[in-house]
């Protein structure tokens, strides 16, 4: 039996906090009932036939700016199950409306590797193709066997491997060609028995070296990772936000020495062979750290993330990040592309 509620609040849906109605929910137990959600009476015209439509996880990754007019699908598809096993590698299957820190659990409680720098991200399983979730120099992509969907235009069940994701950072073909067209309901991930730990990135090997870790476990990764963020990341539950809200921009050779010559002083990461931009650095260094209008401001620890202080609208938390891009334009000849999800 479907669950489907009408003119629902979708505060307790997205981390932003932003107090905004959904004409028509319908909650996703199971890939099976996509079917008689979309055979459901007056589907097509709830959902203007297909073109509002929104598969909605944990919603820590999206900016509502007005009422959702259209129908919304809350995923709570779950299930974590081992698909193959040898001595070296496991394929492990996840609904994708897990929790992402619950499959990270499972991973690390059983010596599974791969996903441990990836501790602590909220969202769902579903969502983290999406974007490509990464941090600590880790990807979703690093360790995504197959992505297994529906196309909701073409009517067929699809699985993805790795490659035709066509990822990279913070993007892959969901955001892209695939936009609004898929429901993801599962992912498979390749772990490691054999880990190979990535140390280098955001105070890792600092934490190891304070306590004494010659020889670090997932385990201790994992745990050090969910210090550092806890200590810098305001928690939605207090703070609503989504994480970082600009992508880092990566620049090509031409343009960053360019850049270096008027700021020598710029954060960046170089990347293959391109310049990663720390976007945190050049908001901060066009005043905007702290900065506050209203309920909607720019976190005062960490400029990359703008955060809800209260009753902020959606429309007031865009107006600040547009200004933002304005002002960073300006000042380095920078354009900075949203992280977050506009639905608008
Ligand atoms: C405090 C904080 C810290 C964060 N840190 C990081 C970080 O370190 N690295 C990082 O990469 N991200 C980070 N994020 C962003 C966010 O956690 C991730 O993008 C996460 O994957 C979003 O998951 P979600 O379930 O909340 O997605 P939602 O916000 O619900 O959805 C995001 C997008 O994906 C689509 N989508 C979701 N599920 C599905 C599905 N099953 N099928 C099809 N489309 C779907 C939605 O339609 C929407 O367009 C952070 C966010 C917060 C609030």
């Amino acid at each position: 039996m479907i669950r489907y509620r009408e003119n629902i609040s979708l505060l307790p849906f997205n981390t932003f906090g932003i107090d905004i109605n959904a004409a028509h929910i319908f909650y996703l137990k199971a890939p099976e009932d996509l079917k008689d959600i979309l055979e459901y009476p007056g589907f097509s015209d709830m959902s203007d036939n297909m073109t509002d439509l929104l598969v909605l996880g944990q919603g820590s990754n999206v900016l509502f700016t007005h009422d959702f007019r259209g129908v919304i699908i809350k995923n709570e598809i779950r299930g974590i199950r081992i698909l193959e096993e040898n001595d070296k590698f496991v394929l492990v299957e996840a609904g994708s409306g897990e929790k992402w820190q619950d499959l990270v659990d499972y991973a690390v409680s059983r010596d599974l590797a791969g996903i441990e720098n990836l501790t602590l991200i909220p969202g769902t399983v579903g969502a983290a193709p999406i974007q490509n979730i990464g941090a600590y120099g880790v990807e979703a992509a690093d360790v995504i066997e197959s992505v297994h969907a529906y196309n909701l235009e073409k009517k067929e069940w699809i699985t993805l491997a790795n490659k035709e994701c066509e990822f990279s950072y913070r993007d892959s073909i969901f955001k892209r060609r695939l936009k609004n067209q898929v429901v993801i309901c599962s992912v498979v991930f390749r772990l490691s028995k054999t880990p190979e730990l990535r140390l280098n990135y955001g105070g890792i090997k600092e934490e190891l070296g304070k306590r004494n870790i010659a020889d670090p476990t997932i385990q201790d990764i994992s745990g050090i990772v969910a210090g550092i963020r806890r200590a810098k990341l305001p928690d939605p539950e207090i703070l609503g936000n989504a994480g970082s809200f600009f992508k880092n921009p990566l620049l090509g050779e031409a343009q960053f020495q360019v850049l270096l010559r008027s700021f020598p002083m710029i954060k960046y990461f170089k990347e293959g062979d391109l310049y990663k931009i720390s976007a945190g650095w050049l908001i901060e260094q066009a005043g905007w750290k702290g900065y506050r209008q209203g309920n909607a401001s720019c976190y005062e620890k960490q400029a990359l993330i703008l955060v809800n202080y209260g009753n902020a609208k959606g429309e007031e938390i865009l107006a600040l990040s547009e200004k933002i891009q304005k002002s960073v334009f300006d000042k380095f000849g920078i354009a900075l592309e949203r992280e977050v999800n506009l639905i608008s």
